[in-house]
């Protein structure tokens, strides 16, 4: 399908996907710009409740595929084509939970699908580790599709903050 397919709603704000943005985190934007909750985008795809949710943990390994894909491309204005640079190629192992480098995070505040590849345990452009818990209270992250704040849920430390705690990677 290409971007002349997409019949655009224009009762749906949209949101433009930003580069290396998981699936997961642009969905919660796009849902939040609608005020929608994922039951809800789910019932107005015309599936199961817990769909959007699904779709939405990356390590579920759940993705939409042939119609869902086609109605969430009209939905958004986002070409079928472009949400595949969302998720990692369907052999590729995923990390759960949530993993974050809060260096790229200051540079671009969203989440990367490249942070969940399990074999990766440090960012290759800041040379650091993952964080894959909050440094401060040891809480884990929430999935990308609710980093509305840019913080840690429990004690609210945001992510820009997080920097300094990602210790560097040993270079033999
Ligand atoms: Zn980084
Ligand atoms: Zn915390």
């Amino acid at each position: 399908m290409n971007l002349e397919e997409v019949e655009l709603q224009p009762w749906l704000f949209q949101v433009d996907p930003y580069p290396e943005e998981s699936f997961s985190h642009f969905l919660g934007r796009f849902r939040r710009a609608n005020c929608l909750s994922g039951s809800q985008l789910s019932a107005m795809l015309g599936k199961r409740p817990y769909i959007v949710s699904y779709w939405e943990a990356p390590s579920r390994r759940r993705r939409p595929e042939g119609e869902d894909l086609k109605r969430l491309s009209q939905m958004t204005g986002v070409a079928a084509s472009r949400f595949n640079l969302m998720w990692s190629s369907s052999g590729t192992e995923l990390h759960w939970p949530t993993r974050l480098c809060a260096r790229c995070y200051v540079e671009d505040p969203w989440h990367k699908l490249t942070w969940q590849i399990a074999s990766k345990h440090h960012c290759e452009k800041h040379q650091r580790r993952l964080l894959t818990v909050c440094p401060h209270c040891g809480v884990a992250f929430q999935l990308p599709s609710y980093w509305r704040n840019g913080q840690c849920d429990r004690c609210r430390l945001p992510f820009l903050e997080m920097g300094g705690y990602q210790g560097a990677i040993r270079r033999d």
